[in-house]
């Protein structure tokens, strides 16, 4: 494990600050009068980087003026690694000229976060064992819990780029058909199962064309950020069968401002679990590819205090991004720079551990109760949902912030 790595920023060398000489995550920010511009935090602050580069001080070719971090990606991992210590030759204790660098920091509380990337093409997958395990026994029984090709293929979809939406953007509950057991012919009705999917969300940062290894595929993700994959269920149980999900997924996901990139997550790597069924060849890891990342939701009525209704970890994921990305070019797909690969619900063994309400409330059969004394089955207009993360060093941390998202009636 790597220690913290002091800056002359007393805020950033905190033991609870998410944001340590160690992290430098990526976002794109604003001010009243400037932006939006490329931008990494660092303790209480957040660095312009645009204006760093503008100034001579920093050379990423001219890409963090562009307000996305997609043209950054795009220079590969040479550039990635080549500014992460530069930053870190300015930022950190005892650096020699730190005039320049001070001039363009700006207080957390002076900007406003942006989507930091161009989102390429959306994927989403289904790869946390016990989320697949508790969805699979409340819809077939624990006998048939998990569909035959899961152990062999991390299952996934195409998703859509377009509503992918950064953390605070509310999100309007949808309406869409749905048809009840007990009912002959559907309905056209606003969504009464609309619910969250804790996951991480893994960003492509260099291009492939043709079928890539997993070692490869490790190599081409630049970070990743928390994602909220917001899923209408009643919507998705009546059109699934047999295409998949479709208008259920297609609402929102809401994504954190701040990715944080795998040079920061390297101490935290670990291993997938022993596998069940042996892998073909070509989805095989050949080194840790999961992260032990502690993760939680919070949910907040309107007006109300805020209820932990959930605590896992990504390092009980069955499948890593890496294996996910393998297994999307085995076709011949090619993957674009700003592609985003969603983990799948990431739940743990435990009830507490449960990454969203459909098993969290058991398909709505035993209702949450929140510290305020209500009760939650789905999410209900006016509810807040904050998801948040980090990886623990000794003494220091790596945050990813939170993915904020309020739930809007239908209209
Ligand atoms: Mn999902």
């Amino acid at each position: 494990m790597t220690q913290l790595m002091n800056s002359w920023l007393p805020s950033a060398n905190r033991a609870d600050c998410d944001y340590p000489l160690n992290n430098l995550p990526c976002g794109v920010a604003s001010t009243d009068g400037n932006g939006p511009f490329c931008c990494t935090a660092i303790g209480d602050k957040v660095l312009n980087l645009a204006k760093l580069e503008a100034a001579g001080v920093i050379d990423a070719r001219g890409t963090l003026s562009t307000g996305s971090w997609n043209a950054f990606f795009a220079l590969g991992p040479a550039a990635w690694e080549s500014q992460r210590e530069r930053l870190v030759a300015l930022l950190k204790a005892g650096a020699p000229d730190i005039a320049t660098t001070e001039t363009h920091l700006i207080a957390m509380s002076a900007i406003r976060m942006h989507m930091p990337f161009k989102v390429a093409e959306f994927k989403d997958f289904y790869a946390s064992r016990d989320h697949a395990f508790n969805v699979g026994t409340m819809f077939r029984g624990a006998d048939n819990a998990l569909p035959p090709n899961w152990l062999h293929i991390p299952i996934g979809y195409n998703g859509r780029a377009s509503s992918i939406v950064v953390s605070g953007t509310p999100v309007r509950r949808p309406s869409g058909q749905v048809k009840g057991p007990d009912e002959t012919v559907p309905r056209f009705a606003p969504c009464e199962r609309f619910d969250i999917e804790l996951e991480l969300g893994a960003i492509v940062g260099q291009p492939s064309d043709g079928q890539i290894t997993v070692d490869q595929a490790d190599e081409n993700i630049f970070g990743y950020v928390l994602l909220n994959d917001w899923s209408a269920r009643d919507i998705q149980a009546w059109e699934y069968q047999p295409l998949g999900p479709f208008q259920s997924k297609a609402t929102a996901t809401s994504v954190s401002p701040w990715i944080v990139t795998k040079a920061a997550l390297e101490p935290f790597r670990v291993s997938t679990p022993a596998r069940e069924r042996e892998l073909l060849p070509h989805l095989r890891d050949t080194k840790p590819m999961l992260y032990d990342i502690a993760l939680e939701v919070g949910l907040a009525p309107e007006g109300e205090a805020e209820t932990i209704i959930s605590r896992t970890n990504y390092c009980t994921m069955y499948y890593s991004a890496a294996q996910q990305l393998a297994h999307h070019t085995t076709s011949g797909c090619p993957m674009r720079v700003g592609d985003l690969l969603g983990s799948g619900t990431i739940s743990g063994p435990e009830k507490c551990n449960r990454g969203s309400l459909l098993e969290l409330s058991w398909g709505g059969k035993e209702p949450l109760v929140l510290d305020t004394g209500q009760s939650r089955s789905f999410v209900e207009d006016g509810d807040t949902l904050t998801l948040r993360g980090h990886a623990a060093g000794k003494g220091y941390r790596i945050g990813f912030g939170s993915c904020v998202g309020k739930l809007l009636p239908a209209s």
